[in-house]
């Protein structure tokens, strides 16, 4: 510790503390790690400097140093290492950035708002123009959103002079933090607007138009940017999202862009052929249902289904033929029936007849 610190910093031994200060600034900044990485004597230089300000800017060392030589009570290895980074970094980063921290805008952009929108399965198919009402956050009319009550300014805060940051010693560093008064804005609202409290925004129900495409699905989202909650203090507003959701349909069920749909039949109208009325987006239709039609088969009308969002044309409708047994028989069914199993019992149809083989085989 016998190394003479005005000489690392380059000064007098009669230099006053300001001149100590700019000539360590300008050889830390020289010097510094991030200037020159892998650069092992400027690593050198960049401590012994460390070490030199550090006794020479505390009055009280520098006074120890001047009469002794030495650093005096405080100094020792291991100085400069744990626990000094984290204000050096501090107080370094405002030098690199170039520019003085804390000085921030204090406009906030506004939330994003989500909407949930129930459409029926008709709607989402044709598509529409509906209108929605938003409560939200908006500019307050009061103070057009800047939060100041009209006639009056933000004044420049006393605490750091506007400068948005103030200086706090850690003994021999000068640390640069935001400025707690005004929270780094260097200015300060002592006329709050009273409508808003000095926020800018107020609540608003606001009405909008909304166009929705036909086609559109359950649990799509339209976004409608610029229409969420206005900003603090006029930063810009945030985004809407529409979530569609689309009511269950006492019909049809949905697959993509194909309507599913279950129609119940009886025996004679799958045996004989039919033509039964089915039902279809706004309206009904005929289902040709050829003879020999079997239970759970299904039958398509081409095009009828939910129109492509976005797209030329349609999916299907798909109709399920679900068989309907009676339950109970007229005498003119019970005979009509006898009749029918009494012709029937010499031909089987091809699942009865392989149901019949396999029974044969178990058996032996
Ligand atoms: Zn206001
Ligand atoms: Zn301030």
């Amino acid at each position: 510790m016998a190394r003479d610190y005005y000489e690392v910093l380059g000064v007098s031994r009669g230099a006053t503390d300001a001149e100590i200060k700019k000539a360590y600034r300008q050889l830390a900044m020289q010097y510094h790690p991030d200037r020159n990485p892998g650069d092992k004597s400027s690593e050198e230089r960049f401590k012994e400097a460390n070490e030199a300000y550090a006794v020479l800017s505390d009055p009280d060392r520098r006074a120890h140093f001047d009469r002794f030589g030495t650093a005096g009570p405080g100094a020792g290895p291991g100085f400069g290492d744990a626990g000094f980074g984290s204000l050096f970094e501090d107080i370094f980063e405002n030098f690199f950035a170039g520019a003085p921290r804390g000085r921030r805008s204090r406009a906030v952009r506004g939330d994003d708002l989500q909407y949930e929108l129930k459409i029926t399965l008709e709607e989402a198919a044709a598509g529409m123009d509906t209108k929605i009402q938003i409560p939200r956050l908006e500019a307050c009319e009061a103070c057009g959103g800047d939060g100041i009550e009209p006639g009056n300014r933000l004044e420049t805060c006393e605490m750091c002079h506007g400068r948005g940051e103030v200086r706090r010693s850690h003994g021999f560093l000068t640390v640069a933090q935001p400025c707690p008064k005004c929270q780094g804005a260097g200015q300060l609202n002592r006329n709050p607007c009273k409508r808003c409290r000095g926020e800018g925004r107020q609540r608003a129900e606001r009405m909008l138009t909304l166009k929705i495409p036909a086609g559109v699905d359950d649990g799509m989202q339209l976004r409608l940017s610029g229409e969420g909650s206005g900003g603090v203090r006029g930063g810009p507003r945030g985004d809407l999202y529409v979530l569609l959701r689309i009511r269950e349909h006492d019909l049809f069920t949905r697959d993509g862009a194909d309507l599913h749909c279950d129609v119940p039949v009886s025996f004679s109208q799958v045996a004989l052929g039919a033509e039964v009325e089915v039902p279809v987006l706004g309206g009904t239709a005929k289902l040709k249902i050829p003879p020999g039609s079997q239970p759970h088969e299904v039958l398509r009308l081409r095009g009828k289904g939910m129109p492509h969002l976005r797209q030329r044309g349609h999916g299907d409708a798909c109709y399920r033929l679900v068989l309907e047994v009676p339950a109970k028989l007229s005498a003119k069914q019970r005979e009509a029936l006898d009749a029918f199993e009494a012709a029937s019992r010499s031909e089987r149809g091809p699942l009865m007849a392989a149901f019949v083989e396999r029974m044969k085989k178990l058996l032996g």
